[in-house]
């Protein structure tokens, strides 16, 4: 059985963006430089923003933070965007999701201009996934994709089930494994919370994707002999026992699953990772579709 590191599989592509960065700097060149922008302070995404920030430095980007309160106006924020949009110096925007409430997010996220589209959220990027032409991928199922590059893990004709239809991991990984590409060509079910017989297509996945947010979810009878198990799920769960007072825990239940599966991604130190990866091989292509 052989373990998905995420870290080892994001550093080598950390690794590749930081020797184009310094080749960039070499010839005289700007870096890549991507703008988170953060609304409010809730935990997960100030975490999640924090990491993005800390390897934009490490593969050598240039990145700025941007804050707001949460009580702000959408239209400020759209205002913010707009100037971004206009802005040579900036190649990616992103824009930490959840938003408060008085924010419309499809709004938001449809104002970056499609060519600093890092997050691959927007109409257009969708648009193109879909056709199967070149675009910014929603980083996590790219980085899935990079995962599955990097242990040159075959999935050509292969039955992948994806558990998740969210609009930023379970829809667009669907997309990327059915797609006529190296690491795609999969016959893809994609299942979610209305599916019927979910144990059941769980037991034909030769390839499976658990995305749904529910800690453990997936024991190993749910689970075929030598599957490759995706473990995407991150859910903070309460655990007095520990400092932060918490643990973070994947959709998979690792250890029973472990036993049967021929290649598993852990959870921390699998998936989410290669999110980040991912959205820095965006932030690069977006530079340098530029010049
Ligand atoms: P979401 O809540 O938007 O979507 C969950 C999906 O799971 C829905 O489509 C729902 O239909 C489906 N679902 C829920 N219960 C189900 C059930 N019992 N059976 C079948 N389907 C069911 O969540 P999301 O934003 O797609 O995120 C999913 C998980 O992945 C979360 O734990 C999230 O924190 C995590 N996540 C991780 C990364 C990463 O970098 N590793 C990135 C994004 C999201």
């Amino acid at each position: 059985m052989q373990i998905l590191d995420g870290k080892i599989a994001s550093k080598a592509v950390k690794d590749q963006l930081k020797l184009q960065t310094d080749k960039l700097i070499e010839e005289g060149k700007r870096p890549p430089h991507l703008v988170a922008i953060l609304v409010g302070s809730n935990g997960a995404s100030e975490t999640y923003v924090a990491s993005k920030v800390k390897t934009c430095a490490e593969v050598g980007y240039q990145s700025t933070l941007i804050r707001f309160e949460e009580s702000i106006e959408e239209r400020i924020l759209l205002d913010k965007i707009e100037q971004l949009n206009n802005d040579n110096e900036i190649d990616g925007i992103l824009v930490q999701l959840p938003l408060p409430k008085q924010i419309n997010e499809s709004k938001i996220i449809n104002a970056v201009h499609p060519s600093k589209d890092v997050d691959g959220f927007n109409q257009v990027s969708v648009g193109r996934l879909v056709q199967g032409l070149p675009t910014f991928v929603p980083a996590t199922p790219f980085g899935i994709m990079l995962m599955l590059e990097h242990y040159k893990l075959e999935t050509k004709g292969k039955h992948a089930v994806v558990i998740g239809r969210s609009n930023i991991v379970g829809r667009p990984m669907s997309i990327l494994l059915s797609s006529n590409l190296y690491y795609g060509n999969c016959t893809v079910t994609l299942c979610h919370s209305h599916t019927a017989n979910l144990n059941e297509l769980c037991l034909q996945a030769d390839i499976l994707v658990a995305a749904l947010g529910k800690p453990g979810y997936i024991k190993a009878d749910m689970v075929k002999e030598g599957a490759i198990i995706l473990d995407v799920g991150i859910t903070r769960v309460d655990d007095p026992s520990t400092n932060k007072g918490y643990v973070i825990m994947g959709d998979v239940d690792f250890k029973s699953v472990a036993e049967k599966a021929s290649a598993i991604s852990p959870v921390p130190g699998g998936v989410g990772p290669m999110t980040i990866a991912g959205l820095m091989k965006n932030t690069m292509e977006a530079y340098l579709r530029k010049v």
